[in-house]
């Protein structure tokens, strides 16, 4: 097999089979593909919603990243999700999740996956010993994500793999880590889910999302629920998918390198309490992370000494590093998950998870190094 780059540029994209020898694969907009014989009708391409050129190449090229034989692309990570949801549970049954999970995947799961009598149990996932507690016979899905948003908190996706066996799914929210750091497939992992709109896409302009498998059956349902619920990524947002993931590998590195020296640098720095990231030797599951991922990702939170009013003042102080929620682009963004993208949950949860309000998180762009360490030290100096 060709490597992970090699294939991120030329899988899906094949100028022999182009009308015109493109090098780069054309946007097929056309919603419905005309035949020339009644006994044809079925054949091919047929309706966009079902299938399309487009959407089709980039599903390959995903699914041959993640190391999967399947992928299918749908026009957000929510959809994703809600598809797989919908796919395969039934009412009564019990999905184990890590209670530190994006904010919109737990509103998913409590304020409409829950009416339709599907169970919601959070735990922390930390200690793989706990999903063991918690399995029933009316389990069918666990559901992890692993560097966990926003504490960076990890899984261990081996193991649980092996606690849940055949009967239960085990889906990883892989959006953090992206395939060139983490594959879960390969660790035993039945469903990969993504929000293309972060690292994949990796530019901040298309909001999309991707399943990845190996299971037939797994592949047919969602394939099947993919066309009948509908939520499919378009044309354009699929060829523009397909652009960011050619730079895939050589963003991820720099977005690494840039994240690995600056949660360096905020550890030394007096006005920092504590920083979360992956790649220090003092985050609590480095050696989980040396094994499970092949770098440690662009993504790290802090807390800064002086509580939020502190906080806000140096989130706004900042001038290379955008205030704004979302992540994985190639600019440099940061926010206050307590105010902002955590904000839904209560004071309550906030607190269980260890989210407080001096708690800072920052997306590593891609920028030049000195300029991010300029930056953040006369914010901190104002
Ligand atoms: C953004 C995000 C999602 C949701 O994806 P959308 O594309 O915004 O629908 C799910 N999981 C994680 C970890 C995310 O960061």
């Amino acid at each position: 097999m060709k490597g992970f780059t090699t294939r991120a540029i030329h899988i899906g994209e094949d100028p022999s089979q182009m009308q015109y020898g493109d090098v780069i694969s054309p946007i097929h907009l056309s919603t419905t593909f005309a035949k020339e014989r009644i006994e044809d009708v079925e054949k091919g391409y047929v309706y966009s919603r079902t299938s399309n050129p487009t959407r089709d190449r980039l599903e390959k090229k995903l699914a041959s990243l993640e190391g999967g034989k399947y992928a299918l692309a749908f026009s957000s990570g929510l959809a994703a999700e809600s598809t797989i949801l919908l796919s395969l549970l039934h009412k009564g049954d019990e999905v184990i999740a890590f209670d530190d999970l994006y904010g919109g995947t737990k509103r998913l799961f409590n304020e409409v996956m829950a009416k339709y009598g599907i169970n919601f149990k959070y735990i922390d996932m930390t200690q793989a010993d706990n999903v063991n507690n918690e399995i029933t016979e009316r389990t069918r899905m666990i559901w992890i994500e692993t560097p966990t948003n926003p504490l960076l908190k990890l899984a261990d996706i081996r193991c649980i793999s092996e606690i849940a066996g055949h009967d239960i799914i085990v889906v990883v929210d892989n959006t953090f880590a992206t395939p060139y750091f983490q594959r879960p497939l390969e660790l035993g992992a039945d469903i990969v889910v993504h929000s293309v709109t972060k690292y994949l896409g990796g530019h901040s302009d298309v909001v999309g999302g991707a399943v990845i498998v190996n299971d037939n059956d797994l592949h047919e349902k969602l394939r099947f629920h993919q066309n009948a619920i509908g939520a499919i990524l378009s044309p354009f947002d699929s060829w523009l998918v397909m652009r960011g993931l050619k730079t895939l590998s050589l963003r991820m590195e720099r977005h690494e390198y840039n994240a690995k020296n600056i949660a360096k640098y905020l550890e030394e720095h007096p006005n920092v309490q504590r920083v979360y990231y992956p790649g220090l030797k003092s985050h609590p599951q480095y050696e989980l992370a040396k094994t499970q991922m092949s770098g440690f990702g662009g993504m790290l939170s802090f807390e800064i000494k002086g509580g939020l009013e502190k906080a806000k003042k140096f989130v706004e102080s900042l001038e290379l590093f955008a205030l704004a929620e979302s992540l994985g682009g190639v600019e440099s963004l940061i926010e206050i998950p307590a105010v902002m993208t955590h904000a839904s949950l209560s004071p309550n949860e906030l607190n269980k998870i260890g989210i407080s309000n001096s708690l800072i998180r920052v997306s590593v762009g891609i920028e030049d190094l000195d300029d991010l360490i300029n930056d953040i030290e006369t914010a901190f100096s104002v």
